[in-house]
């Protein structure tokens, strides 16, 4: 007998009859005798829909009110999906976060989960009931409600796999794995049957939008046994995240590169002519913190002259807030010969962890690049990763000729 945590996404339950067809997966695997917990999402949209209704009432909602709304959509999911359960004589019984006790911090719209209460839950498993608990909410420690951020399910899947130390943690969706890109863009891109945790991790926090990013360092943290399958189909062992430890003895060469990413919600940010002194990263950075905007890539060139130039990316949304601090409360302190923001951009990144024993990985993407005429604006790398940031027109162009130089197609 395992403990399973079960997680499927929106467009997994997006009517009563993908809703049954979750239902009858979970007879089959409480038939085998495991004990079961299923974390939904929101019928898919819904939550789109309850932000768009709370915009037409505040332009810029009021982040409490905001999840006390956006939180709804997981709620008739629960007791939808714990109905259909019982409708096949399946002892079933739904849990709101607050009724859990997912304890959050109070970073209204993407607060970061503190503990899980996993007590109640593993005593209803004991008792023979399959526990349904909604995803992507929880609850401060003064019983506001909050929400974990966009996608944020796959964490309240993660987050509670860890704390009932669970065998394994299934995140179905509508595909069927982890690809070597968006097959949307690339119509040739491959499943992988497996991808290292830490792969996981850069594609995700790279734009790769299969798993939520905190629930890949949530599995990595705890070291959660994580696949990702689809939910339309019955067949296939879709993709396995993997530890490199486990992958050590595997007599195949691992691939160099695993997969591409992009994102095309980042904003560049860039500050000229700044004093070249110590302190001034932290001058520009720091309020850019303080308001809880989160940054990207960071990039300051050689000074000149006594001055340098210093570029950042946020989130797009971010873009504006994050320019009126610099010239609110920075611009007075560094005397910036220009402040401005370009949200025109997007961002490529190859990864794998091939990388770190093969050289030219960077000059390949480069020249690939470069044979197709497009500009290189930013690059940033780790051991496993080379990013870079291009005009946004030309973001699905290079990923099709990266796929190609890399040889990732379907072989
Ligand atoms: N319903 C939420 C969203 O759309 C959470 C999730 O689906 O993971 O972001
Ligand atoms: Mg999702």
């Amino acid at each position: 007998m395992s403990l399973i945590v079960q997680k499927y996404g929106g467009t997994s339950v997006a009517n009563p009859e993908r809703i049954r067809n979750v239902a009858r997966r979970v007879a089959r695997y409480k038939a085998m005798g495991h004990q079961i917990v299923v974390v939904v999402s929101a019928m898919s949209g819904e939550t789109n829909k309850l932000i768009a209704l709370a915009k037409e009432v505040m332009a810029e909602p009021d982040p409490r009110e905001l999840d006390v709304m956006i939180s709804t959509g997981e709620q008739v999911t629960i007791g939808m999906t714990a109905l259909a359960l019982m409708e096949l004589g399946i002892k079933a019984k739904s849990y709101t976060g607050t009724q859990v006790k997912i304890l959050t911090d109070d970073s209204h719209t993407k607060a970061r989960i503190l503990d899980i209460d996993e007590h109640n839950i593993k005593q209803d498993l004991n008792d023979g009931y399959v526990c349904v608990v909604a995803g992507f909410q929880g609850v401060d420690e003064f019983g506001n409600i909050t929400t974990l951020g966009r996608g944020g399910s796959d964490t309240t899947g993660v987050a509670l796999a860890a704390a009932l130390k669970a065998d394994e943690c299934q995140i179905y969706t509508d595909v069927d794995g982890v690809y070597t890109t968006d097959p949307r863009v690339v119509p040739e891109a491959r499943r992988l049957d497996k991808i290292t945790f830490e792969e996981m991790l850069e594609l995700a926090s790279q734009g790769s939008k299969v798993l939520q990013i905190r629930s890949v360092e949530f599995a990595g943290k705890y070291k959660v046994k994580l696949r990702v399958l689809s939910s339309f189909e019955d067949e296939g062992d879709g993709t396995l995240i993997t530890f490199e430890e486990e992958n050590k003895d595997s007599e195949m060469e691992e691939p160099i590169i695993s997969g591409i990413a992009f994102n095309r919600d980042e904003a560049k940010i860039i500050v000229l002519g700044v004093p070249d002194k110590p302190g001034i990263a932290y001058q520009i950075l720091g309020p850019i913190a303080d308001a809880n905007i989160d940054v990207d890539m960071i990039i300051q060139n050689t000074g000149a002259d006594g001055t340098t130039d210093f570029t950042f990316t946020v989130h797009k949304n971010e873009m504006g807030k994050a320019l009126a601090v610099l010239r609110d409360k920075v611009q007075n302190h560094i005397n910036a010969r220009e402040i401005s923001g370009d949200d025109k951009i997007a961002k490529v990144s190859v990864v794998g962890i091939g990388m770190r024993s093969h050289v030219g990985i960077a000059s390949q993407m480069f020249r690939t690049l470069a044979e197709e005429g497009i500009n290189i604006q930013m690059i940033s790398t780790s051991e496993i990763k080379i990013a870079v940031v291009i005009d946004e027109k030309y973001m699905e162009l290079a990923v099709r000729v990266l796929h190609k130089a890399f040889e990732l197609e379907e072989s």
